[in-house]
């Protein structure tokens, strides 16, 4: 593991004070709009920076827009995965290579508003906080899908974090080097970060911000990523659908032994019970039972899979910060796991 305050060993520059980290993934027509906007920001803030732009996997003409950006914006820093690697991916990589003391990651769609970058870091400086969340004070920007499955997902999410975890607080958020590695030292497979950062526990701040609208292009988040996401998000934190297992179970065999108390008062009776019916209305019943809790099953002996197999989470292709002169001679230290 690199150590922070000499990223590229001895010889370099220092390290930044402040990582901009934005996953970017087929933003060409948000990109350009969103570096015009961050720029004159970062420039004012008169400190150190760089902008590490996750190109994850973009088959549009995002890569030749950054490479475009980055001559004559050097603070850029390009690090393009091999394939198309997901959100939650493409921010491990920022978080793993930033070199900044602090870590601010956006998003590339200026739905995040990078006027507030400035503010996080006034205050994470001011008070020593480790995080300062991005709050959403107002999601009237959002479709109304968006604000109601988003709700959902942060009431369960809250259930399962505990109240540490800030209500609609995304991954617009700031880290210091602290937070930063003990992020690093997770050995999760597929971290959800909005919900691991608040489980760290360090000392926290938050600044609220309205959700803009999309600046251009269209979401990269469709309804099969944001299932992906919130299905990850509860097998990372909970193993209660587990339990639920149990509970059908226990439900359902109250239920039979009900009927069957019925039934045998019944024939005792002298009636007749008809059952087809009923019969087959059980027999479905307890096959669904079956079948929900060998899927919930499923989900977590998936993950397991997967993390017994320990693939790494995503290929970097290509870090324009390893072709720095003074970085070529630096054996790649800081590669992700
Ligand atoms: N993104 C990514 N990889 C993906 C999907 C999205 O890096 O597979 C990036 C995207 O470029 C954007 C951020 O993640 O910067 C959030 O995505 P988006 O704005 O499409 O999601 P939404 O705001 O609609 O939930
Ligand atoms: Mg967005």
């Amino acid at each position: 593991m690199y150590n922070a305050a000499a990223p590229a060993g001895g010889t370099a520059a220092p390290a930044p004070l402040l990582s901009v980290v934005i996953p970017i993934y087929n933003e060409q027509e948000a990109l350009p709009l969103t570096v015009e906007r961050l720029r004159p920001i970062l420039d004012a803030l008169d400190v150190s920076y760089e902008v590490v732009g996750i190109d994850d996997g973009s088959t549009d003409a995002t890569p030749a827009i950054m490479h475009k950006i980055r001559q004559d914006w050097p603070q850029l820093r390009i690090v393009r995965f091999a394939r198309n690697s997901g959100h939650q991916a493409a921010l491990t990589a920022g978080i793993h290579r930033a070199f900044g003391q602090y870590v601010v990651s956006i998003d590339a769609d200026l739905q995040d508003p990078p006027e507030k970058i400035p503010e996080m870091l006034a205050l994470a400086r001011e008070q020593n906080l480790d995080i300062v969340y991005g709050v959403r004070g107002d999601r009237n920007t959002d479709t109304f899908f968006k604000r109601r499955t988003a709700g959902g997902y942060y009431w369960l999410m809250r259930k399962l974090v505990g109240k540490k975890m800030p209500a609609h607080a995304g991954d617009f958020r700031l880290l210091s080097r602290a937070a930063v590695n003990a992020l690093k030292s997770l050995p999760e497979h597929q971290p959800v970060y909005r919900l691991l950062v608040p489980w760290l526990g360090f000392s926290s701040g938050e600044v609220v911000y309205d959700r803009e609208e999309r600046v251009a292009g269209s979401t990269k988040y469709p309804l099969s990523k944001m299932i992906r996401l919130a299905l990850d998000s509860i097998t990372n934190f909970s193993a209660s659908p587990l339990r639920l297992a149990t509970w059908l179970g226990a439900v359902s065999f109250v239920i039979c032994f009900g009927l069957a108390v019925y039934t045998a008062i019944e024939y005792a009776a002298g009636a007749t019970v008809p059952g087809w019916s009923s019969l087959f209305i059980g027999m479905l019943f307890i096959g669904g039972v079956q079948l929900i809790c060998m899927g919930l099953l499923g989900e977590y002996v998936g993950r397991i899979y997967s993390a017994a197999q320990a693939r790494p989470a995503y290929f970097v292709g290509y870090d324009s910060a390893d072709e720095l002169p003074s970085a070529a001679t630096v054996p790649a230290a800081h590669s992700a796991r």
